[in-house]
């Protein structure tokens, strides 16, 4: 399955030096040494575009039955009881790479805290990364808004598989100011941002007044204070007046945008990354990911956290869409798995697709004999792990 065009049945592809030579069918392929992988499907490495590693440790741990907000405020108050201690933070990004690589995943968009610590795991790890080091300002913690910005952009981790990015949290922890600040640093520098937005209904009532259960719960957290400005404008509104709407922004979520918030951002040439069971487990309203598509926004996957998501698997989360949307082409649920997140990250010259002069990262799933003929369609309607995942031609998990 290359992506970017039709299936070929009896398909190879050919590798040298890690990176594809030739995708077309094996009798029209040579080389010094040929393998025969079997009966399966072969796709590209599976691009996760939202998620954060570091928060793998608190699975099970807090629950989403009563919806976003009580469950931002059990996190916050985890991390605060220490769970973001160095060594359970380590193992948690370990066990993360693990997971995702065994899950067939080969390209993350990973958010960190603690870029000091996570990102020289990341860079051992056979994963190509978009590190998006978050940063937090508003009311008490505006103080350390511009250390942390420093920290997060700091670029002495990047490796060809690392890239550094910028991830202004949320509309509802950042103020104006610190968006725009994000907004001219990321330029500055050419790094892509991701930005949470539009994540629950309560965003809008604190964006545009500065009411509602958000600010009830920075109150509670004692990080409000009276300083904090109120912008008057609707979240997406707001990140395009800060400057952050752009080709290389990503926004997780986007869960409740209006016609005119999907026209915002498909002008604006920025990304979505979708995340279907998180977005289920909250019980948001039905995701517009369709609409998005549809005006052109490159509508990628995203697992979010274990803290709020059964697994870190990409095709566990096309699976889940393609039960709940059979109408939807198992093709385009597949691009969003792939080629759009690589776009999304801007590692699309690198991976998300099989094309020749790209990396060869692919993944082996067993072709279920009793399934639908369509190769897609069969990888989606069956339950089974991916047999192997293949970075730079090699397989790294199985
Ligand atoms: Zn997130």
């Amino acid at each position: 399955m290359p992506v970017t065009r039709p299936p070929i049945e009896g398909g190879a592809v050919a590798v040298r030096a890690g990176v594809i030579t030739a995708v077309a069918p094996a009798r029209e392929i040579s080389g010094d040494r040929v393998e025969d992988l079997g009966d399966v499907v072969l796709v590209p490495g599976f691009v996760n575009a939202h998620t954060h590693f570091e928060l793998s440790h608190l699975a099970g741990r807090i629950s989403t039955d009563r919806g976003y907000v009580p469950w931002v405020e059990g996190l916050a108050r985890v991390l605060r009881a220490g769970g973001d201690a160095g060594p359970l933070v380590g193992e948690a990004v370990r066990s993360a790479v693990r997971q995702s690589l065994a899950a067939g995943v080969t390209t993350v968009g990973d958010i960190t805290r603690r870029p000091e610590s996570v990102r020289p795991l990341l860079a051992k790890s056979a994963l190509r990364v978009v590190s998006f080091g978050e940063v937090l300002g508003i009311g008490r913690l505006r103080a350390e808004f511009l250390a942390k910005l420093t920290a997060a952009i700091d670029s002495t981790a990047a490796t060809d598989g690392l890239r550094i990015g910028l991830s202004p949290h949320a509309p509802y922890t950042v103020e104006p100011d610190g968006l725009r600040l994000c907004a001219r640093r990321a330029r500055e520098a050419a790094l892509p941002l991701c930005i949470h937005v539009a994540e629950t209904p309560d965003e809008e009532a604190f964006t545009t007044a500065r009411v509602g259960p958000l600010r009830e719960y920075l109150e509670r957290l004692g990080v409000w204070d009276d300083a904090v400005p109120c912008p008057g404008l609707r979240p997406v509104e707001l990140l395009s007046a800060c400057g952050l709407l752009g080709p290389r922004t990503l926004l997780a979520h986007a869960n409740y945008v209006s016609d005119d918030d999907i026209r915002r951002i498909a002008e604006a040439g920025a990304s979505v990354a979708y995340c279907p069971r998180t977005h289920a487990a909250f019980g948001h309203p039905p995701h517009r990911f369709r609409d998005m598509l549809a005006a052109g926004i490159p509508v990628c996957i995203g697992t979010d956290s274990l803290a709020s998501n059964p697994s870190l698997s990409v095709l566990d989360e096309l699976r889940h869409l393609h039960r709940v949307h059979p109408d939807v082409p198992a093709s385009t649920l597949l691009a969003m798995g792939t080629c759009h997140g690589a776009q999304a990250l801007d590692w699309n010259t690198r991976v998300g697709s099989l094309e020749p002069g790209e990396d060869a990262d692919f993944v082996l799933v067993t072709r279920a004999a009793d399934g639908p003929a369509d190769p897609v369609a069969n990888v989606l309607a069956s339950t089974t792990s991916p047999r192997a995942t293949h970075v730079f031609g090699e397989p790294v998990a199985s």
